[in-house]
């Protein structure tokens, strides 16, 4: 059923909206500035969310999932949803991947316009206010400039069950660690130097809330900003700015990220509030209420996937397959390449649901959503994927014949195919077996069968080679048998192949996937994904396939029957050299 799983994240969103404060809509505004909070119209959207992907790869099938949830919600609520790139780690990022994952999300079905706004951003658009906010924490007393170097950061920081211990920089005064975080901006001080760190509790049971470093010195280019900065907000410490200032209602995230939440509500409230100064001044808040708040769900872990962008990379970088859109990668290029419809990743994504608990998913239920989306829909051809000759010893050479066959079953409007029949054909080498095994009821020296959508024969032997190796099979041709003509009903027969015409068939390289990964979760447990690589994942074969598939349109996916669904490869499919890709097979071939 395609009714969307249970999803927590409803209930929420149900209970939120009741709230006074939703009613009045207080993040109204266009968002990404400081000063956003006054008294700006109504905003049309009652939620407001965000996809927040980092562009140092392309998105695999659990962003997808994120996506899903997004825009999905945003959608469902009449909401906005808000296409933000979290760039504030400029070494392993890149506008190629940012180009990417905006293909990715428009190609998955989704608009990040909402209302007459582009609502996309970038993290680094508020690098400015994320500086003010720091100079804000130090000023207030809630940050300092630790000068310690790595090692001692790190033994200082204390273990779960030691707690840390104060860095000597920790106590002192404000204004001398403006100064020294100012000589940081300035690009006085060596990378690594120095960091700035938000002043909590060195005993907190959290380590993540023992003073955690939010902005450290990096001399790295970054490909929006460029070389305007050589310090750089932590992931920690932006995120919640960013939501903040774009008045995300719902900042949705994964599990990971629970340990992240004390420090996230700690830095929001702090800069919403008002502080003293040591000097006695008053700092006014830099946010105003409501604050975002963030909700964890489990990610997604895929049997005989793995899902990281680094984990990916390393594939692509080691040569272990053809860049990120091989179609057995499982990123929304990979999958896209392979076959994957928008409508099957987001009927997978609605039928896994989210939980908050992780959980591995069976890789059949993808496949399963595949099939269930093309098969209503999927044009129908013939293909012959690993030929042996079949020769109708009856007829003459020149002998031809028209055979028609619905374009799909359950829709007769859409058409008839047609392709001819003649003296040679193509058929599977598995359709003939010389001396037959029980219950085999395909083609045998003695037995009829129905050539599909054309005529009954009846088999008279085969040839072999030296080895012994079935060379061709032939047959007899009952020209007064001919499917839908009044004849037909007179041959009963149990076996019922398909076959290509010899003489006009295309002739095209097929490629047959298998799972990428041998061991169902390929990076769990210590294991390393790289040792469980199949060697097999992928099969070419030289096959024959309708004549009617020259017309083949890139990106449309066919059933080729008995076979499964095939889809004319994005990047290497020519008319002079056809390449077909199998998205899936007919049968669930995974689940144990
Ligand atoms: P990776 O570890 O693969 O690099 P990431 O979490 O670092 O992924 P981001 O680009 O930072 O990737 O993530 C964008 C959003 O996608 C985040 O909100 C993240 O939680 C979500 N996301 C990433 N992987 C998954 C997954 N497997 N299932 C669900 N959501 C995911
Ligand atoms: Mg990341
Ligand atoms: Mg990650």
């Amino acid at each position: 059923d395609n009714a969307p799983a249970s999803n927590f994240l409803r209930n929420i969103i149900d209970a939120d909206l009741k709230k006074p404060e939703y009613q009045v809509r207080p993040w109204a505004g266009k968002p990404g500035g400081a000063d956003v909070h006054d008294g700006a119209p109504a905003d049309p959207a009652n939620i407001r969310l965000r996809f927040p992907p980092e562009p140092n790869g392309y998105l695999h099938v659990g962003h997808a999932k994120a996506i899903c949830v997004n825009f999905g919600l945003a959608k469902e609520y009449g909401g906005a949803c808000h296409m933000r790139f979290d760039d504030t780690n400029p070494e392993k990022e890149s506008e190629e991947f940012a180009d990417s994952i905006l293909d990715a999300v428009h190609w998955l079905g989704f608009r990040w316009e909402n209302f007459g706004d582009d609502n996309l951003y970038y993290a680094s658009d508020y690098f400015d206010f994320m500086y003010q906010a720091a100079e804000f924490l130090i000023q207030a007393g809630l940050a300092y400039v630790d000068e310690q170097n790595a090692d001692d950061m790190r033994a200082n920081r204390g273990t779960l069950t030691q707690a840390g211990v104060d860095s000597p920089f920790r106590n002192r005064p404000a204004a001398e660690s403006l100064a020294r975080f100012r000589a940081m901006r300035a690009g006085e001080l060596p990378d690594g130097a120095a960091v700035l760190r938000a002043k909590i509790d060195m005993a907190s049971p959290n380590m993540n809330m023992r003073d955690p470093a939010v902005y450290r010195i990096r001399r790295a280019f970054h490909h929006r900003t460029g070389d305007d900065w050589c310090i750089y907000p932590m992931y920690t410490f932006a995120h919640p700015i960013e939501d903040a200032l774009e008045r995300i209602t719902h900042s949705f995230c994964t599990l990971e990220f629970e340990d992240q939440r004390p420090f996230y509500d700690w830095l929001l409230d702090n800069l919403a509030s008002e502080h003293k100064t040591a000097d006695g001044g008053v700092l006014k808040p830099l946010l105003s209420h409501p604050l975002p708040k963030q909700i964890e769900f489990a990610r997604l872990n895929l049997s005989y996937v793995v899902t990281s962008k680094r984990k990916l990379q390393q594939l692509v970088t080691e040569n272990k397959l053809n860049g990120w859109d091989d179609p057995r990668m499982p990123t929304i290029v990979g999958l896209r390449r392979r076959g994957y419809t928008p409508e099957a990743i987001q009927l997978f994504c609605a039928r896994i649901g989210v939980s908050k608990s992780d959980s591995w998913i069976d890789y059949s239920v993808l496949e399963g959503a595949l099939r269930d989306t093309l098969d209503p829909i999927a044009h129908r051809a013939v293909a012959v994927l690993d030929p042996i000759p079949l020769i109708l010893d009856n007829v003459d050479d020149d002998w031809a014949d028209m055979c028609t066959a619905p374009v799909h079953p359950h829709h007769p409007h859409w058409g008839v195919r047609q392709f001819t029949i003649g003296k040679r054909l193509w058929i599977e080498a598995e359709d003939f077996q010389e001396n037959p095994e029980k219950k085999f009821f395909r083609l045998f020296p003695g037995n009829r069968v129905r050539l599909r959508y054309g005529y009954v024969i009846e088999c008279t032997g085969c040839d072999k080679d030296e080895s012994g190796k079935v060379t061709a099979v032939h047959a007899q041709v009952f020209l007064d048998s001919k499917s839908s003509t009044p004849g037909a009903d007179n041959y009963k027969v149990k076996g019922n192949i398909h076959w290509v015409d010899a003489e006009d068939c295309l002739p095209a390289t097929v490629r047959l996937y298998d799972r990428l990964f041998t061991e169902e979760h390929p990076d769990s447990g210590g294991k390393n994904f790289m040792d469980s690589l199949n060697p097999n994942s992928l099969t070419e074969v030289k096959a024959y396939l309708e004549a009617g598939l020259k017309d083949a349109w890139s990106g449309t996916v066919y059933q080729f029957e008995r076979h499964g669904y095939f889809v004319p490869d994005l990047k290497d499919h020519t008319l002079e050299n056809p390449v077909f890709n199998r998205a899936t097979t007919l049968k669930d071939s995974w689940s144990k």
